[in-house]
């Protein structure tokens, strides 16, 4: 028999109330025991007290609670959820009493999401959204992630796996019917397999969106030791994490740091300069460097003097005069060429972000909320299994090769609602998840 979970959906910190959330077969029964009266009129907030079990009346708290009965919640199971006061005390009183009934116990992660997409209430990209939404920082996060919670990517995949269907049925009906004189001489579904996978590859051209507001877009500062770079980078996200020195070399492993800046992430990383060096911490410093400046999608190639490191890729590489309090000529002969700053006085800084600001929002241009397909790297990589073989099935003659490279197709569109492979793919995505959720 499945088990009854509860667990907390709301933060554990100090608050006036706490939810708590259970699902299953036993909600109902443990809601009269404790509270020692009728059900309430479901999906209605409804007072009672909670007693502990056979306690004569003992009382936990006073509190609000809502009966959902299947299918009608978020689970597709009976539900209850108890607001009650935010106290620790209190909501652990709760779990001590819940888990005492036989057949009930703490959720794991994700387990209430898990349950609503076997059940059917929502699907796998949804579940994510709302993953998403519950980690969202920043404005940009947010508008993401309720756009994919109201259909975003799912809309797109079912009619894909739909339009898939429609070929395979084809396939079907030319196969089993072949010996007939009644059926089409020649199967004709090249045409809309391959307007298909064109739609694919147009929506496979915007997956590092989702990474870029979800993650946030890269900034790593390089330069010679000595330039000022954690003195920008901890003026910057207004935190002393980097150490600032006049030795140079200070800054021996990657410093990250994150802001929201106009509703976007935007993360800096302060490395280890690159030069020639026989000390083994500073060598695996330069090498991650060297990594992250590969990875980022700007560069910040920062100097105190007009000898600025080598740039390596100028589609992404900007030069920052720093120390420009102190130098006057510099500062003129590299008006236009590089941005002028000065982390000691801030001077230039807001320009830098703005800057940056620019990029991101030529980057996302051409996203317009409701129009654009977005996918995390788990949904695109699926996508690009279903292209793959709907590539192989274009290049196929046999018609029962082609029908099982479409098979394999709608297998992976349906891992990304997560319609097939639950168990499997549900373990995996969930471990990210909260308890509550
Ligand atoms: P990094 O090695 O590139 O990370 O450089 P640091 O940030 O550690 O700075 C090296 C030295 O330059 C420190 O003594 C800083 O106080 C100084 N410094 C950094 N930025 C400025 C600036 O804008 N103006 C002046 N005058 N000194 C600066």
């Amino acid at each position: 028999m499945q088990k009854t979970i509860f667990a907390l959906a709301t933060g554990n910190e100090l608050s006036a109330l706490s939810v708590i959330r259970v699902s299953g077969k036993e909600s109902e029964k443990l809601l009269k025991k404790l509270t020692l009266k009728n059900t309430p009129k479901e999906r209605l907030l409804t007072l009672r007290n909670f007693y502990f079990p056979k306690s004569n009346k003992k009382i936990i708290d006073k509190c609000l609670v809502v009966w959902m009965p299947a299918p009608r919640s978020y689970t597709g199971e009976d539900c209850i959820e108890i607001y009650t006061h935010g106290g620790d005390a209190v909501f652990q009183s709760f779990f001590s009493v819940l888990s005492s009934f036989p057949n009930v116990c703490y959720a794991e992660q994700g387990e209430f999401s898990k349950r609503a997409i076997i059940n059917g209430k929502t699907d796998l990209v949804k579940a994510e959204a709302v993953n998403d939404l519950i980690n969202s920082l920043t404005e940009k996060q947010r508008e993401l992630a309720i756009s994919q919670f109201n259909g975003g990517l799912s809309i797109p995949i079912k009619k894909w796996r739909k339009e898939i269907i429609k070929c395979m049925t084809l396939i079907e009906a030319y196969i089993d019917f072949s010996d007939e004189n009644d059926t089409p001489k020649n199967l004709n579904i090249k045409a809309e397999l391959f307007a298909l996978r064109e739609e694919f590859k147009e929506a496979l051209k915007n997956k590092h969106y989702y990474q870029l507001i979800n993650k946030g877009i890269r900034v790593v500062l390089k330069g010679k030791p000595n330039a000022g770079k954690s003195s920008i980078f901890n003026r910057i996200i207004r935190e002393q994490k980097a150490i600032v020195s006049k030795t140079p070399g200070t800054t021996r492993d990657v410093i990250e740091g994150q802001i929201n800046y106009k509703g976007n992430a935007i993360i800096f990383y302060d490395t280890a300069g690159i030069t020639l060096t026989d000390n083994n911490i500073e060598k695996e410093g330069i090498r991650r460097t060297k990594k992250l400046l590969k990875e980022a999608d700007i560069i910040l190639n920062i100097s105190e003097d007009e000898k600025f490191l080598s740039i390596n890729d100028n589609t992404k590489e900007w030069l920052v005069l720093n120390k420009i309090d102190k130098s006057g000529n510099l500062k003129k002969k590299l008006k236009g060429k590089a941005i002028l700053v000065s982390a000691k006085t801030g001077e230039g800084l807001e320009a830098i972000l703005e800057k940056i600001y620019l990029a991101i929002s030529k980057k996302t241009k051409r996203f317009d909320g409701k129009k654009s397909i977005i996918m995390n790297l788990r949904q695109a990589n699926e996508l690009k299994e279903a292209e793959f073989n709907i590539t192989q099935a274009l290049e196929e003659k046999s018609e029962e090769i082609i029908s099982e490279y479409l098979r394999q197709a709608i297998n992976a569109l349906e891992r990304i609602i997560g319609s097939i492979d639950v168990e499997e793919v549900l373990g995996n995505i969930f471990s990210n998840f909260c308890i509550g959720k």
